[in-house]
């Protein structure tokens, strides 16, 4: 049933143990692996090219005869031989040369070589070109493009080609399984789209190819995408088969919190409440994604939900990504539940000592009830008594791992906490309906009202002084700043110096102002210290590393100047904007650049002149970088696709969700095969 795909590459010709286990560490082990191991792009040596015809920077394939072959000393020794067709003449030169090669390249041979076209001292050029000798039976050109072939050191082309071809010639006799339904609008096969990409015909449409917009293409990333919806979807039942504790509404403890704010929640933040407090009311563990701008009040609905949670008697673990985030939860939840009467408790890498302990003991039992923290959370030793909720803020830093692995410290018996993750990036359609299939979506679409637009400028940074002059006169007038010190390095170190050095400058050159600094290496106690004296007006201005990328609310700071913005991804200018804005006065922004400024750093620092709207930035974010970025995934691997590409191909995606919907009901027996085929063996969802 399965054909082919299973056999070991060990049983192909030329691979012995050592090859296999090269292979093998490159992921390759079964015939199907090859099959799957696509070409990058793709070579033309279907037909010979007269020398006259080939330009500058063209890969060709020319026939001729050596005129002359020499030694040169040059500024590099190298081996120089001149090709003539009928149609003019080429030098081949080799900087790197056998004596063998020197004698056979004699005048008067006839060779076919392939190479790159350039231009050098003697007119066209070909460096290294691959060459072999045509006596009389020269053979045909090749019949199909040559696929290049993603590869690692120790693995050449000629050996892909190798042993894709077997594959190839065996996929004839065996098809591999077909395991999506028949769709009339992506026809391909597997076994000829595979046939296809491995070898196209010499007329294949190089440019679709190369745009990755072949139905041939299309049909694999189809088959990936539909694989890694069934894989999240997998992940759901999992995490909902257990059930979780019912929760029912609790409507007057949340109407007795609200009226203790300043403030009536928006349309939006309500609707949002609502649609969790109805999930929190089943006895299956909620999975919801919050969307909300910056500034958009997530917060107040993680607040809403925590109350539901625990006015049934349920323990609440809030989850920030930085200490310094989860600090200003802690002071926000406090000022909030205090007054209620709620149990709290803090936890963090620095808790240590007598006063972890006593937290622990808190937490395990269950006189916190309301508990937050960073990725401490997450240690083996934190045990909760009554977990009801886990609420993780700013979603993109943690993995799907980390937010199982908390989901796992329900007590026994009593099924999976629900789960409440919020994103602080909005994250464009396309991409959440495929990173987050395995999540409902709320969106918060509306801002507080008052809110002003934070007003954008890009200023060189030759004209540093004036600015600086600038946040010397708006603060004079009583208004606070942020001055953000962006550096390349992700060293924690790094960033502190630079952040530093600029603090002591600005403080030299306006000795009236009160200069404050926050970056990633101060204690945790200082850190609060200096963020407590901002939002406390007795610092002007705040100079800071990017550590107040999320979630920092100081309403009063309405002016924030970026150091180098063009380092930065969009997602994340945006992130550190949203600092300011919050209150009811004007702001403004002023994005300091380097010049000269890339394409698509102009781009990028264009799109946040133009908008405040986050999803439109996302979205530009998208198209600018790719999705790994937007997420903030790379390292997590997390949507590394073998082909299919995002935005590319985000046109497949209603087709991904009706075929995954359909393979659900209709050919359940195919989702296992699908998830192997395209997520390494389920390795990532090892426990699934
Ligand atoms: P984010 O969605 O970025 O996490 P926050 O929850 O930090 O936003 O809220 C941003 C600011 O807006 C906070 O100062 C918060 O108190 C305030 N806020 C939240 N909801 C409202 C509302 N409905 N009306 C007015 N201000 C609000
Ligand atoms: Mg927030």
């Amino acid at each position: 049933m399965d054909g082919i795909a299973c056999l070991s590459v060990q049983e192909l010709r030329g691979v012995g143990p050592k090859l296999a286990q090269k292979l093998a560490d490159y992921g390759v082990r079964q015939l199907e692996d090859l099959l799957f191991h696509l070409p990058l792009r793709y070579q033309d040596r279907t037909r010979v090219t007269p020398i006259a015809a080939a330009r500058e920077g063209m890969d060709v394939v020319i026939e001729g005869e050596v005129r002359a072959a020499d030694v040169v000393f040059g500024r590099r020794r190298s081996l120089v031989a001149r090709l003539q067709d009928g149609s003019g003449t080429l030098t081949l030169r080799f900087f790197h040369f056998s004596a063998a090669q020197k004698n056979n390249l004699q005048p008067g041979s006839r060779v076919r070589c392939f190479g790159q076209v350039r231009r050098g001292g003697s007119g066209l050029e070909m460096y290294h070109p691959e060459y072999r000798h045509l006596r009389e039976d020269a053979g045909p050109v090749e019949e199909a493009l040559t696929p290049v072939y993603p590869t690692t050191e120790g693995l050449g082309q000629a050996q892909w080609r190798k042993l894709c071809g077997q594959a190839l010639g065996l996929l004839r006799r065996a098809p591999v399984q077909e395991l999506l339904p028949p769709s009339k609008q992506y026809p391909y096969d597997l076994a000829a789209a595979l046939q296809f990409l491995h070898a196209p015909p010499p007329d294949a449409p190089q440019e679709l190819l190369r745009a990755g917009e072949h139905p041939a293409q299309m049909r694999l990333a189809l088959e990936e995408l539909v694989a890694h919806n069934l894989s999240l979807q997998r992940l759901r039942e999992y995490q909902q088969r257990d059930g979780a504790p019912a929760l029912p509404p609790r409507r007057e403890d949340i109407a007795a919190f609200l009226a203790t704010l300043p403030f009536q929640p928006t349309a939006a933040q309500q609707r949002v409440i609502a649609e969790i407090a109805a999930d929190l009311a089943r006895p299956v563990p909620m999975l919801r994604l919050v969307q909300g701008d910056v500034g958009s009040g997530k917060t107040l609905v993680a607040a809403a939900a925590a109350l539901q949670a625990i006015g049934n008697g349920y323990q609440v673990a809030i989850m920030a990504p930085t200490e310094l985030l989860a600090e200003q939860h802690w002071q926000n939840f406090h000022a909030w539940f205090e007054p209620l009467g709620v149990g709290m408790e803090w936890l963090s890498g620095r808790s240590r000592g007598a006063r972890r302990n006593s937290a622990l003991a808190r937490i395990a039992g269950g006189e916190a009830a309301l508990v937050i923290g960073t990725h401490a959370l997450f240690q083996s030793d934190v045990a909760f008594s009554r977990l009801g909720l886990v609420i993780v803020d700013e979603q993109h830093r943690f993995g799907v791992h980390q937010r199982l692995a908390l989901t796992e410290k329900a007590a026994p018996g009593e099924g999976r906490p629900h789960q409440l993750v919020m994103t602080a990036t909005p994250i464009p359609r396309t991409l959440s309906m495929v990173a987050y299939a395995d999540l409902d979506c709320s969106v918060i679409d509306e801002l507080p009202p008052g809110r002003q637009p934070v007003q954008t400028a890009l200023i060189d940074s030759d004209r540093r002084d004036e600015v600086v002059q600038r946040v010397a006169a708006a603060c004079a007038a009583g208004r606070q700043a942020y001055w953000v010190c962006t550096l390349v390095e992700e060293s924690d170190a790094l960033q502190a110096q630079a952040a530093e050095a600029t603090a002591s400058e600005l403080a030299a050159a306006l000795p009236h102002l009160s200069v404050g600094l926050v970056h990633g290496r101060l204690k945790a106690a200082q850190k609060e210290q200096v963020m407590a004296a901002f939002k406390a007006g007795d610092i002007a201005l705040l100079v800071a590393t990017t550590v107040i990328e999320v979630g920092v609310d100081v309403p009063r700071a309405s002016l924030m100047i970026i150091e180098n913005p063009e380092r930065l991804g969009l997602a994340q200018l945006h992130q550190l904007r949203g600092r300011v804005g919050r209150g009811s006065q004007a702001s403004h922004c002023v994005l300091l650049y380097q010049n000269p400024l890339s394409a698509t750093g102009k781009q990028r620092l264009g799109a946040m002149r133009e908008s405040t709207d986050g999803f439109y930035i996302a979205e530009k974010d998208l198209q600018l970088r790719g999705p790994g970025e937007v997420l903030g995934t790379r390292q997590t691997g997390l949507m590394e696709f073998r082909i299919a590409e995002l935005p590319g191909h985000a046109h497949l995606l209603p087709e991904v969700q009706r075929m995954a919907e359909r393979i659900r009901a209709d050919y359940p027996e195919r989702i296992d095969p699908l998830i192997k085929r395209w997520t390494g063996a389920g390795e990532r969802f090892a426990k699934v």
